[in-house]
């Protein structure tokens, strides 16, 4: 049996964090990873993959706006599996920052093999490898959820784990899940021509977004997907052509849909079902792990990061949970895990920010004792100057300004959007941006110009502008 100080449990985006990080302060650590090469998800069926995709579809689609505003013609169809081979390059760019070789020259002992727990020490490799570890890390992320639909399984279906292995363009597709992963796929398909249908039987998009928001994301999606809501997708079968029928049910009304193939994008499961925690006193809700704000788990020595917690599923979350463990299971500290300001972006194009609050929470927990400020992307010169005029931009603050949530849709709002996170982290109130010079005209002034409302409001509103009149009469 060898003994490590740390054994990492799954070489993704939470775990190979962990790995560095102790090997870098000298600690004797193990990582096991099953697929022949770490990474996880995001590099291999998501973040990355999903990324380069989406990027390739807005060149396609602005080549056509362009072509049809300019008056130029473009011939033939986009080379879809062109696309895919960019896919699989931007993969493999970013697989040598992760690679097995490494993470070994980094001092890490990286096993290739499906760990499991036999005890609350001791993780077993496939092939009876056993490790003893005096901490170890569970950092195992999450799967597809595959939901129970008659007729399913049998037909055939993609998920992110299959998708960019596509070779040729599907003509019609399915995507069932209107959330961030299924509408990010969908629009993309859609841009190389393939005609997509969302189904999905929430009454809105995305689950957790604010709702002026969806409803401003919603408008433009609206007009390159069908978007088929409060609908429930009833049975599949597959035709002797090798096309699936489809039957959804809206409201009492039955449609049935063909398709060529059929992406499932509803929600995602942790990876703790066969991994040997009933040989722990790890405890789980649902599947996922629950830990202290110090990310240990019912076993102190156990710790959990990334997709196997509930709530933030998300490859900087999983960064910066990992970054919390190193400090706890190397150095023993009681670093506690903060979740306040963890922002995300779904890139749907245009892209849509969220950070804290939406309004409706923010009411539910001050509830009137807020402000929120609003500017559509119109109303922001440059927005205006590109002919990219979808979006908004949408800060909730407490009376004095101090942030509490803050959202946009627009296009790469994630990257201008930034400026309202340090902000957010840094405790400065939102008119403290206002002051901020932002070069004219950039797509950040659509941040500031939502801090200028603040002032504004100071100045017009309540006691304060009646003073300052009297104030100037008496200087003049
Ligand atoms: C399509 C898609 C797009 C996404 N886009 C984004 C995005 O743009 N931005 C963002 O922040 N997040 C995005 N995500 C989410 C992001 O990928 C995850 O939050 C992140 O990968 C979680 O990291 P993790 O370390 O928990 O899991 P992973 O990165 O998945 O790593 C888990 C690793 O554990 C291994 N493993 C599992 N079980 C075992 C075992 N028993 N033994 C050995 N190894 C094991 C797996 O093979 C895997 O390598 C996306 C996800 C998807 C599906």
């Amino acid at each position: 049996v060898k003994r490590y100080d740390l054994i990492v449990l799954g070489g993704g985006a939470g775990g190979l964090t962990v790995a560095a990080g102790a090997a870098s302060m000298g600690a004797k650590v193990a990582l096991i990873e099953k697929q022949e090469q770490p990474g996880g998800d995001c590099l291999h069926y998501g973040c990355v993959p999903s990324k380069a995709l989406i990027t390739a579809a807005k060149n396609v689609h602005h080549a056509r706006l362009a072509a049809r505003e300019f008056g130029f013609t473009l011939d033939g169809e986009p080379d879809f599996l062109q696309a895919m081979k960019r896919v699989k390059a931007a993969v493999s760019d970013i697989q040598k920052h992760d690679d097995a070789d490494r993470f070994r020259d980094m001092g890490v002992d990286v096993f290739h093999g499906f760990g499991s727990f036999k005890d609350d020490h001791h993780v077993e490799i496939s092939g009876g490898e056993m490790l003893f570890g005096k901490r170890i890390v569970i950092s195992t992320g999450s799967s597809p959820v595959i939901p129970p639909i008659e007729g399913l399984r049998e037909a055939g279906f993609l998920t992110n784990e299959t998708v960019f292995d596509l070779q040729d363009k599907p003509d019609r597709l399915l995507v069932i899940g209107a959330g961030p992963i299924g509408l990010e796929l969908a629009q993309s398909f859609a841009r190389f021509g393939t005609q997509v249908t969302v189904a999905d039987f929430a009454p809105g998009l995305f689950g957790r977004e604010d709702e002026e928001i969806v409803s401003s994301i919603q408008s433009v999606l609206e007009k390159e997907l069908t978007l088929l809501l409060k609908t429930k997708v009833q049975k599949v079968e597959r035709l002797e052509s090798g096309e699936k029928l489809v039957t959804v049910i809206q409201g009492s009304e039955e449609q049935k849909i063909i398709a060529d193939y059929i992406l499932v994008a509803t929600g995602r499961r942790p990876n703790t079902d066969r991994i040997g925690l009933e040989h722990t006193g790890v405890h789980t809700d649902n599947g996922y792990i629950l830990v202290k704000e110090t990310l240990q788990t019912t076993v102190p020595h156990i710790f959990a990061v990334g997709d196997v917690l509930r709530d933030f599923p998300f490859t900087h979350a999983a960064g910066m949970e990992g970054k919390v463990v190193v400090a706890n299971a190397v150095f023993g500290l009681r670093k506690k895990i903060n979740y306040d300001h963890v922002p995300w972006v779904t890139y749907t194009d245009p892209e849509v920010f969220h950070l804290g609050l939406t309004e409706k929470e923010a009411r539910g927990k001050y509830g009137e004792d807020i402000q929120v400020y609003k500017v559509t992307l119109d109303d922001v010169d440059r927005f205006v100057t590109d002919r990219e005029t979808n979006g908004m931009v949408k800060v909730i603050t407490d009376k004095k300004g101090v942030i509490l949530g803050a959202h946009a849709v627009g296009k790469d709002a994630g990257d201008w959007m930034q400026e309202i996170v340090f902000a957010k982290q840094h405790a400065h109130k939102i008119g403290d941006i206002s002051h901020v010079i932002h070069p004219y005209p950039t797509h950040g002034a659509a941040v500031q110009r939502a801090a200028d409302q603040f002032w504004r409001h100071k100045l017009f509103a309540g006691v304060l502008p009646k003073l300052l009149k009297r104030y100037i009469q008496w200087f003049r």
